[in-house]
């Protein structure tokens, strides 16, 4: 890794994408720092879907469907419904074998960072993926009468409803790694992602350590917003903020990260904080770089201004 890495805290989709396009802008200088408070341990595998997701797409491994590796095949999980197994967590053949080595290697002891590692390797990639924590934290929502570990949250319950509460079980346990906290003081640029800011990076802010490491790194704080042309572009972005008391607007993301930001990337107004206006639609590779470009030279900006 270089002397100054661009680092990204990412969940899923949106975190990935801009990650994907800064690949391209920075190479093998790129930490991205992904949120495992989803990760889920089903069918003797370890599934880190937010990592993984982050890993997918910096190979170019992405599946059109939006999860998973490109082509994958469910034979094991067609076997499993066979066998009467209520596959409600739905996950490829190859996706299943990265769950599987995982799981062992996390058995043999290794920690949850090396076990990442070992995946952006076997995929080729010079880029870092780092799991917010080794210990396990884990998101839980309360809805609908009851107490959802995350996934099911996603999957199994109704898409509409009030959420009532939110919490990373386990987050007071946990630490951030040495790796991190390593790249977030020598990072050039650390960009929040266009990622959930509730459930994908609230649970990387929460790691006891992470948000101290942001507001004293030398390098600028920048965030994406993940509200594209006043929508949520995917996923239920919009109830979480909705929880945590924020519009679903960029003033209201830049308001959930109070206080950690030098600056954020929107495509509306946001009073009261440099702002870059452009958009940030990334649906193809040439917009994803673009954003990452843009994002970079508004940090590299920040980070020459004397009010900082
Ligand atoms: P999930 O775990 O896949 O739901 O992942 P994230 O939390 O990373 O992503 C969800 C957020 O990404 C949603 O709020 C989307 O609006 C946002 N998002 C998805 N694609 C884009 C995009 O191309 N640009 C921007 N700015 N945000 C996006």
């Amino acid at each position: 890794m270089s002397e100054s890495p661009v680092v990204i805290l990412a969940g899923g989709t949106g975190g990935a994408k801009l990650a994907r396009g800064m690949l391209d802008v920075v190479g093998d200088d790129l930490v991205v720092v992904a949120n495992t408070a989803d990760d889920v341990e089903i069918y003797g595998a370890y599934v880190s879907p937010d990592p993984d997701l982050c890993t997918f797409w910096l190979a170019d491994r992405i599946d059109e469907r939006g999860w998973g590796l490109d082509g994958d095949t469910f034979n094991v999980m067609d076997g499993l419904r066979e066998l009467g197994v209520d596959v409600w967590f739905n996950l490829g053949d190859r996706d299943l074998a990265i769950g599987v080595e995982r799981a062992r290697r996390l058995a043999a002891g290794e920690r949850l960072t090396d076990a990442l590692a070992s995946l952006t390797t076997a995929l080729g990639l010079g880029a870092r993926v780092l799991p917010m924590a080794d210990e396990p934290v884990r998101t839980e929502v309360d809805a609908e009468g009851r107490i959802w570990p995350f996934q099911e949250f996603m999957i199994r319950a109704p898409a509409a409803g009030p959420i009532e509460d939110v919490r990373f079980a386990g987050v007071g346990e946990a630490r951030a790694t040495p790796e991190v906290l390593d790249a977030l003081s020598r990072a050039r640029a650390i960009v929040i992602g266009p990622s959930n800011p509730v459930i994908s990076i609230g649970p990387i802010l929460a790691v006891p350590g992470i948000r101290e490491a942001l507001a004293s790194a030398p390098g600028p704080v920048v965030a994406v917003s993940p509200i594209v042309g006043g929508q949520v572009v995917k996923g239920p972005t919009e109830r979480f903020l909705a929880w945590a008391g924020h519009e679903a607007s960029a003033a209201g993301v830049a308001e959930a990260y109070d206080g950690l930001l030098d600056g954020i990337v929107a495509d509306e107004p946001v009073p009261g904080l440099p702002a870059l206006r452009t958009d940030t639609l990334m649906d193809a590779p040439e917009s994803r770089r673009r954003v990452a470009d843009e994002v970079l030279a508004f940090a590299g900006a920040l980070a020459t201004r004397s009010d900082r």
